[in-house]
């Protein structure tokens, strides 16, 4: 038993979360999720409109009794989505816990807190940190460098990011980026925050709907083998490394405009990937953490693993740490 801040003010088993993931935050995952103990998000914009947003959210709570999240992002779009209304879906669906990012998150905040919506906001930054937690968040999720998807500008790793924003931060905070077992749980526990949130970790589970092709290139996949795509305009963002994904690079590199990656960047084409299990097809979200994957578990067994092994770490690694020294010469 691993219990934080964390699973007490948000009603969790273990301090494990399953942050937002476009395209793969679907109902089996997240409620597999839910059923391990861990609180799993839906990805709002995954679903292609709000209502069958409302659907998705159905579909999830006849697959678990226990409690799970919508993941709101908000970050640049080729068709921008009604934000307001998924904000409104995830309201009039009676979810109780809302996990923001991408952008500030003031505009929602209001609405979901009126309804007594708990809002996780999950950032890049400690100054975002801060002025999330002035606005009233009730948690946030501190994402370092190493993580999948968009990692912010400041190119801050966790080992830094999480005790810098722990001095700063007094709601409860998940570290997220770059986890993806119990040593990490211990990890970041040690630097300051009530529990982690992954995500590339999950999408290599049985529950995981993605192409079972995906989920083995995870298994293969070392540190090495992600790209930062958009750097130069500023929405960076870390993807699995293939030909796309260095074609992108190739062409911003050289001062292309975002219209001329468009057809090679877009999320339906990066969906396909998931979708037939040819990894080399689109852009496709993977963090440096992939090289700690190496074997495709259910939900259930890779929580009862990371407590297992972060209570084995506390106990016997950290507590030996403590013992006496032998006397020199016994
Ligand atoms: P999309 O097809 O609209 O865009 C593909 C990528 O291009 C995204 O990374 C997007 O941020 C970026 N992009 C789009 N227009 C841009 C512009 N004008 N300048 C710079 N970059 C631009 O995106 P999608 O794959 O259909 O995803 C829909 C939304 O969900 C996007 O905002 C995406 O960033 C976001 N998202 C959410 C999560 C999550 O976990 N919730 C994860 C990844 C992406």
């Amino acid at each position: 038993m691993v219990r934080t801040r964390f699973t007490e003010e948000f009603g969790v088993r273990y301090p494990l979360v399953q942050g937002g993931m476009q395209w793969v935050g679907r109902a089996p995952l997240v409620a597999a999720v839910a059923n391990a103990g861990a609180l799993g998000f839906l990805t709002a914009l995954t679903q292609p409109t709000p209502d069958e947003l409302r659907a998705e959210i159905a579909r999830c709570r006849e697959l678990t009794d226990q409690p799970f999240g919508v993941n709101l992002t908000i970050l640049p779009t080729i068709n921008p989505p009604p934000y307001a209304e998924y904000r409104q879906a995830i309201i009039d669906s009676g979810v109780r816990i809302v996990e923001t990012a991408g952008s500030n998150p003031a505009e929602h905040l209001q609405h979901f807190h009126a309804h007594g919506i708990k809002v996780i906001h999950k950032c890049t930054s400690v100054r975002h940190a801060v002025k999330a937690q002035s606005l009233g968040v009730d948690a946030v999720s501190i994402d370092g460098f190493e993580c999948a998807g968009h990692p912010g500008e400041d190119d801050i790793p966790g080992l830094v990011l999480i005790p810098a924003a722990a001095d700063r931060i007094t709601v409860p905070m998940l570290a997220s980026g770059g986890f993806a077992d119990g040593r990490g749980l211990v990890a970041a526990l040690a630097l300051g925050a009530d529990g982690i949130s992954m995500g590339t970790r999950w999408m290599a589970t049985v529950e995981s709907g993605i192409h079972e092709k995906v989920k083995q290139r995870l298994v293969e996949a070392e540190e090495r083998d992600t790209q930062l795509i958009f750097r130069q305009l500023r929405n960076t963002a870390r993807v699995a490394d293939n030909e796309v994904s260095r074609e992108v690079v190739r062409r911003l590199n050289e001062g292309a405009a975002f219209e001329e990656v468009r057809d090679l960047v877009a999320g339906a084409r990066g969906v396909k990937v998931y979708e037939t299990g040819d990894v080399e097809h689109g852009i496709w979200s993977a963090g440096m953490v992939q090289t700690l994957i190496r074997d495709i578990p259910t939900c259930a067994e890779l929580v009862e693993r990371i407590i297992g092994e972060a209570g084995a770490v506390i106990r016997e690694r950290l507590a030996s740490a403590l013992e006496p020294a032998a006397p020199v010469g016994a």
